[in-house]
């Protein structure tokens, strides 16, 4: 059978790495896979240049169905975790449609979803689990329609990701994308792995043995030579028995520098000595507000101040760079929250990057219930971290300020900051363009030998011209 899969959006984020798993998984089975790609440029999901009306005009649906028609599919599979893509899922199978193509279509959703006419398979549950039963139970492609499975897959159990998906499109030699684990301890009430876990219960949140990460990546290194590992794992530092396992067969097979996302609660010296030896280049760690009232209330996050600076402290005397997410539009931010932020981020050392968040209310997420009634009735509702600005309208000058700000502040000498910070300097920002802060981006990247910031320069403007030339 020939299945043809769908992924809209940037690559390094985990669709992209479940999209390849069920690849793998039809592959085991003896099917054929081929996927058709639409990497939102200048889109929602657009991390680099968020803007509807590029994106507006550049946008080509028909090129998709004719992509699809060329695949000449049996079966169009469709992951869409909690139902982000489902418009334009529909607007592509309402194409595809016209066209001609007759191909059985799958929803695969991770959070319960009406039945639609649209589909005639709708699979609910862990996309890897639920996709390889219907394909090992359904291979009639039976009359059930609506396909559901409680549990979570043995990850150890599941093959290595089909990269060759995206061959073409990711250059996985500059930096190969990896995950060790499902899942998060966290309970954020913003956050998707929160969704996700309580869509598929307690056992969500598990982790791969050292050997079964070792394997991918050794294949990963043979296959394409890669440069560098990131770690996208909600939280890769975590659990330092796993580590003590992993990192000195990491060090002795694969030898790569890489970034990783840490959590400031739990981490510790140990940990950053681990990291460092093993060719850790930056840590990033969640930090999202100064603000202890509201992390706690709006965000349900739980670790204390001293718990982030202690962690900073820690990678500074280490002399690990480390970058820090900073979240714009929570209900009931203030001025005074973002003054702390930018003073307390000021006295750090070895600070890489404050990667400014905006707030997305995801319907399914406990979040949704301090929404702003706008985006409450809003059922075409739909953000992502980097797209626009967030916050009541009291704030989004503010906000769009600091975001400025925060994108260059580790560039500025502690004096600097300060001054800024006092007589309301900030404000000046306002009138600084864009084009200036990515230039002060730049500088800071090379300053401290950004490998990531590296790797979108090199291949952002190659997805530019290959969308424009509808490649
Ligand atoms: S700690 Fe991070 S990944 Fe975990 S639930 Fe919170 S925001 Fe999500």
């Amino acid at each position: 059978m020939k299945i043809t899969f769908f992924y809209k959006g940037r690559y390094f984020l985990q669709d992209a790495v479940v999209t390849e798993t069920l690849s793998a998984i039809a592959k085991r089975y003896g099917h054929a896979t081929a996927l058709v790609y639409d990497q939102d440029i200048f889109g929602l999901s657009d991390n680099i240049i968020s803007s509807p009306a590029l994106h507006r005009s550049f946008a080509n649906p028909k090129n998709f169905v004719k992509k699809v028609m060329e695949t000449d599919p049996d079966l169009l599979v469709f992951y869409d975790a909690i139902h982000l893509n489902r418009n334009w899922i529909r607007a592509l199978l309402a194409g595809i449609t016209q066209a001609g193509g007759c191909a059985k279509a799958v929803y695969l959703s991770c959070v319960e979803t009406p039945d639609s006419e649209d589909f005639n398979f709708t699979l609910i549950g862990e996309p890897e689990l639920t996709f390889d039963l219907f394909l090992r139970e359904r291979q009639d492609l039976g009359s059930a329609r609506v396909f559901r499975h409680p549990g979570v897959a043995d990850l150890n159990g599941l093959p290595i990701p089909d990269k060759s998906l995206f061959d073409g499109y990711i250059d996985f030699k500059d930096s190969y994308l990896v995950f060790t684990s499902k899942g998060c301890p966290g309970r954020c009430s913003y956050c998707l792995e929160t969704v996700l876990k309580d869509a598929m219960g307690a056992h969500y949140c598990r982790r791969r043995s050292p050997w079964h990460v070792l394997a991918e990546l050794k294949a990963a290194k043979e296959r394409y030579g890669i440069k560098e590992v990131i770690y996208k794992d909600s939280i890769f530092a975590i659990n330092k028995d796993w580590l003590r396992e992993y990192l000195p067969q990491y060090r002795e097979q694969i030898a790569l520098p890489f970034k990783c996302f840490a959590k400031a609660g739990s981490f510790d010296a140990e940990m950053a000595r681990m990291l460092k030896e093993s060719r850790c280049y930056c840590v990033e760690f969640g930090v999202q507000t100064f603000n202890e009232s509201l992390k706690h209330n709006i965000l349900a996050r739980e670790e204390k101040n001293t718990a982030i600076q202690a962690a900073f402290a820690i990678c500074d005397e280490y002399d690990l760079t480390y970058d820090a997410d900073h979240l714009f539009g929570i209900p009931q931010e203030s001025l005074e929250d973002h003054l702390t932020a930018a003073g307390i981020y000021a006295q750090l050392r070895r600070l890489n990057r404050i990667k400014c968040h905006n707030l997305v209310f995801y319907r399914h997420a406990k979040i949704f219930e301090s929404s702003p009634v706008d985006i409450k009735n809003d059922s075409n509702y739909q953000a992502d971290f980097f797209s626009s600005i967030a916050g009541s309208p009291d704030m989004r000058v503010i906000n769009a300020c600091f975001q400025k700000y925060f994108k260059i502040l580790p560039l500025l000498s502690t004096a600097a900051n300060a001054f800024v910070r006092n007589k309301h300097r900030w404000k000046f920002f306002k009138f600084v363009p864009d084009g200036l802060i990515m230039a002060g981006m730049l500088i800071l990247a090379m300053k401290n030998r950004d490998k990531r910031f590296r790797v979108y320069l090199k291949q952002y403007p190659r997805m530019i011209i290959r969308m424009i030339r509808g490649v």
